[in-house]
């Protein structure tokens, strides 16, 4: 059961529960694999680590397309393929769980996120925790969190067409490697980069998208919606489509 100050965090009170599922689970979600207990966490001592054993050597090796997550994080944490590397403290990688059920895509490190090196760390994170445990789910565990830029734009901008185009290799990359059940996109930009759409959120939610043979759905920016806490109340919809497609409830 969902606790009531989860609840009433996410601006929804009275309490409302969905009906209990149907029995046929119809949807060509695809099993979920035995998930490692490995998880990656993006701390700056791991991040200190990478920047020693060189990008470049890495970037020389393999092609982004086939890297396993230890050359990857290194690749990203060496980046200057755009100039946000200029600002940043870090690239922000991810987080969680590397064989995830639920791979969440954000749009890009903010002030917090450049300081500590893991996504949703500010304020927007701390609501996207708490709307993950209100469908009893937990950063890192059957989760993966990233971004499509991996580097703070200044002034919280929205990434140019041009930095989120040179950065997806890096994302498209760690959702090859995670295999997730899921993708969620969160907010327009990631929703727009994913599905190369141009379409508005409303008009992208509750559906259930396919990006290259992995289910994709499409809800509101955690940050959105501590602007414009009235929809928070979609997102909980949103919220409950996304559980109902991981139990194979969906149809
Ligand atoms: N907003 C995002 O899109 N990503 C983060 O990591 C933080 C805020």
């Amino acid at each position: 059961m969902i606790r009531p100050d989860i609840l009433n965090e996410l601006g929804l009170s009275p309490t409302w529960r969905l009906r209990p599922p149907t029995p046929t689970p119809t949807h060509p979600v695809r099993p979920a694999p035995a998930r490692s207990v490995d998880s990656v966490v993006a701390d700056s001592a791991d991040a200190a680590v990478s920047v020693r054993r060189s990008p470049l050597a890495a970037s020389n090796a393999v092609p982004v397309s086939e890297m396993d997550w230890d050359s990857l994080r290194e690749i990203v944490s060496g980046c200057e393929k755009c100039n946000l590397c200029k600002g940043r403290k870090q690239a922000v990688f991810g987080v969680g769980d590397v064989n995830a059920d639920l791979f969440l895509a954000g749009e890009g490190p903010g002030r917090d996120e450049d300081r500590i090196g893991e996504p949703f760390v500010g304020r927007a994170g701390k609501l996207l925790d708490l709307m993950l445990a209100a469908i009893g789910m937990k950063r890192g565990e059957g989760v993966y969190i990233a971004n499509v830029v991996k580097c703070r734009p200044p002034e919280n901008r929205n990434p140019t067409a041009e930095e989120s185009g040179a950065c997806m290799p890096y994302l498209d990359r760690q959702i090859a490697l995670a295999q997730p059940r899921l993708l969620v996109a969160l907010g327009r930009v990631a929703a727009g980069r994913l599905l190369d759409s141009e379409h508005s959120i409303a008009r992208l939610r509750q559906r259930l998208h396919d990006r290259g043979g992995v289910p994709l759905i499409v809800t509101y920016h955690p940050a959105y919606l501590l602007r414009n806490p009235a929809d928070k109340r979609k997102a909980w919809e949103d919220l409950c489509f996304i559980r109902k497609v991981l139990r194979g409830e969906d149809s």
